[in-house]
């Protein structure tokens, strides 16, 4: 370029910009250079001093940059393309440089810290060296690994133990996913990969005894269990169905299973699945899962600590499932022979061999199984018991049972027969013996203070201290309230105190101690005495009950209202009974001729007491026509008559489930007849005879049988023939 021509181009606006930002940018890279070296600062003069297109050239020449960009650069002979490429690159320059100077200082900041941590702690171990301390984290990774070696893993499962263990080794223990994998390894280690109980030669007639010696009657459940060990005796590895215990709660389901076990000389874990609703429950977590876990069967056969126990799938009935998955597919892996040889629990992540578990299953109800589960099972029923068998099964296991464990024996507390009775009728309405077992234990404990109390006066001296009588006083007067818990005391009294006379239990100390009756006979009758009322019998988890029925009628539009927590089924039974009614209402005298409308004007109310718990089912059928009749007819139901049936709109009567746990029911309500449909007959057989016996049994084909029984002067019937 000429002189004049540089002059000139030195007057274009646009070249005096370019030059003032490629200065700006070169000015920023320089400072950022400075920063590092100092040397810099004669740059830095150049930069007031040499013409602008100059210093471009020198900046330019002084990067690394492609031979293309060089060459682009000699190419471009105007000054004003030359400048803005050459700022172009200046400022590249200056953001690599930036760039890079960020990461540098997070590496070194990351870097110092973990060498200083690396240099404390190299320290803190010479330190401890010194005093002769020993490194406890490495001790127990060596522990671990004894541990592990013991635990007899399979080949491949070693492997990958191993892997995790280097893992491990390689953390500092405060490292973040340090303890999850110790306590992953501690799993691995502790799980019992080879570890068995000895299963002794099985002696039948022993088991045979052991389950008399701890169960009353359920004579063809026990047949049935002893079959079950017969063929396990044969063919050990025999795959026999899953049994499942069904039954109210407190029938001897789980104490059945545990008696189980004793015979197999096995170890015995429950599992309990009630309101198990996430299939992570029965499989586990992954491990990428913060708290994640291993399932329930896993854990629980870490803790049983042997590989063949027997294992009780408590409530199998109660698990759900909803969004987080389906327990009861996970079960099915579970005690299937094919599958369960290979179970993939997720937080394990290595398959585990569930076939040399025996596995025994309870529920209350066998509706809510999920029918694949149910077929691989083997249903056994345990009904409830009568007031006698209760009482039997109280005087031989349940009251030296509770003596016992109250450090009592029959020289300080003796419960007649009587009373037991008494507690049976007034203070318990259930199909197991739970709530007797509680009730006993109460008095045990009531017993208990007042022994305590006599010897401490008698002959205790000062270093045992003085439980006063206002303790006994006031227990005995709050009365009522009966606790869960049965705390033993620990030892004997009988062996530290001598007891003058034992204390026997009376009406009067029932009282005192359990509170006023809790039941009586009369409540039916209570009940039933206005017209609407009548008495069902259902089927529920706690085996049979009596269900009052209750209608009324109201000024209104003609609707039918129903409470009581119904379900469809029940409420369409409720339609049912409606239609029934106001279809026969002529021939049920209830209204003069056919054409009147029952509902004129008139709203209907059904309500099924004990309004806070679920109802559903079709059984209610005939009570609810009777409750309907006696709401319409204003006469009252008997109230020593119970029901039960299924009806059809034409008014047949269909058979219904749980007969023998009704009739039991009706008999625990002090209720002396039973309608029951003519197709359940059969099921009659599995009622105890004392009961039928002292009960009068109506077998009924149609509706109008019905109503014929449950009312004192029979069916109000105009006539049959049109029926
Ligand atoms: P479930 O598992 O059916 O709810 P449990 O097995 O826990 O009931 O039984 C409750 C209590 O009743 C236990 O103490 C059990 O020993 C006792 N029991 C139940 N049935 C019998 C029976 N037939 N003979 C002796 N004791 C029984």
């Amino acid at each position: 370029m000429t002189k004049t021509e540089l002059e000139q181009a030195e007057q274009d606006p646009d070249l005096i910009a370019l030059s003032r930002q490629f200065k700006a940018t070169a000015m920023e890279l320089i400072s950022v250079l400075e920063q590092k070296q100092k040397t810099v600062s004669r740059t830095k003069v150049l930069l007031d001093t040499v013409p602008v297109y100059r210093l471009a050239d020198i900046f330019v020449a002084s990067f690394e940059i492609s031979f293309e960009e060089q060459l682009s650069m000699l190419d471009s002979v105007d000054l004003k393309v030359r400048l803005s490429k050459a700022t172009e690159l200046v400022d590249r320059h200056l953001q690599s440089i930036l760039v890079a100077e960020k990461i540098t200082q997070k590496v070194e900041g990351q870097l110092s810290k973990s060498q200083k941590e690396f240099l404390l702690r190299q320290q803190m171990r010479a330190i401890k060296e010194e005093l002769g301390d020993n490194d406890d984290d490495e001790d127990d990774v060596v522990a671990l690994e004894r541990k592990m070696q013991t635990a007899g893993m399979p080949a491949n499962i070693w492997k990958h133990a191993q892997r995790e263990l280097r893992r491990l080794r390689k953390m500092q223990p405060q490292q973040p996913g340090y303890s999850s994998s110790r306590a992953y390894l501690e799993l691995l280690a502790d799980l019992p990969w080879q570890k068995v109980s000895e299963e002794r030669e099985l002696d039948l007639r022993a088991a045979k005894e052991s389950l008399d010696r701890d169960h009353y009657g359920l004579t063809k459940v026990k047949q049935r269990i002893i079959e079950y060990l017969a063929v396990r005796k044969l063919k050990p590895d025999a795959r026999g169905p899953v049994l499942c215990f069904v039954g109210p709660p407190g029938v001897g389901k789980t104490s059945l299973a545990s008696s189980i076990a004793k015979a197999l000389n096995r170890k015995f874990i429950r599992i309990s699945l009630g309101g198990v609703k996430d299939e992570a429950d029965i499989r586990g977590h992954r491990r990428t899962y913060i708290g994640s876990m291993p399932g329930r069967l896993i854990d629980g056969l870490k803790r049983v600590s042997v590989s063949n126990p027997v294992m009780l799938l408590d409530e199998i009935d109660k698990t759900g499932s909803d969004v987080r998955g389906d327990p009861a597919s996970a079960l099915l892996e579970v005690l299937d022979p094919e599958q369960n040889k290979t179970f993939n629990d997720h937080y394990l992540n290595v398959p585990f061999d569930l076939s040399k578990v025996i596995f025994v299953a309870t529920a209350n109800r066998m509706q809510p199984i999920p029918p694949p589960l149910l077929d691989r099972m083997e249903v056994i029923e345990l009904p409830g018991y009568t007031p006698e068998e209760k009482l039997r099964i109280a005087m031989k296991h349940l009251i030296p049972r509770v003596l016992e464990q109250h450090g009592l024996s029959s020289a300080y507390l003796q419960i007649p027969e009587a009373m037991v009775r008494l507690i049976i009728e007034r203070y318990t309405r259930e199909a197991g013996v739970r709530n007797l077992e509680r009730n006993l234990a109460s008095l045990a404990r009531a017993a208990a203070v007042k022994v305590a109390e006599q010897a401490n006066t008698l002959r205790l001296g000062k270093e045992i201290q003085p439980i006063t009588t206002t303790l006994l006083d006031s227990r005995l007067a709050d009365g009522g309230e009966v606790e869960m818990e049965v705390i033993p005391m620990g030892h004997d009294i009988s062996n530290t105190y001598e007891n003058p006379s034992p204390m026997i239990v009376d009406e009067a100390m029932l009282e005192k101690v359990l509170g006023p009756p809790r039941f009586d006979d009369g409540e039916a009758a209570d009940r039933v005495a206005s017209p609407g009322v009548s008495v069902g019998l259902v089927w529920t988890s706690f085996g049979g009950e009596v269900q009052f029925v209750e209608a009324t009628a109201m000024a209104g539009k003609g609707d039918l209202h129903l409470t009581g927590q119904l379900g469809d089924v029940i409420k369409e039974s409720a339609q049912l009974a409606l239609t029934w009614v106001r279809a026969r209402a002529a021939d049920l005298n209830l209204s003069p001729t056919s054409d009147i409308n029952l509902l004129e004007s008139r709203d209907i109310h059904i309500h099924f007491p004990a309004g806070a718990v679920p109802k559903d089912g079709p059984s209610a059928g005939v009570t609810l026509v009777t409750s309907l009749v006696s709401l319409f007819s204003n006469r009252k139901v008997r109230a020593d008559t119970a029901m039960t049936g299924e009806m059809t709109l034409r008014g047949l009567v269909l058979p219904v489930g749980g007969v023998k746990d009704k009739v039991l029911a009706a008999h625990r309500y002090g209720i002396k007849r039973v309608i029951l449909p003519e197709r359940n007959l059969k099921d009659l057989t599995e009622v105890p005879s004392p009961i039928l016996s002292g009960m009068e049994i109506l077998l009924v084909k149609r509706i109008e049988e019905v109503l014929g029984h449950a009312f004192e002067d029979g069916c109000p019937l105009r006539s049959r023939s049109k029926l």
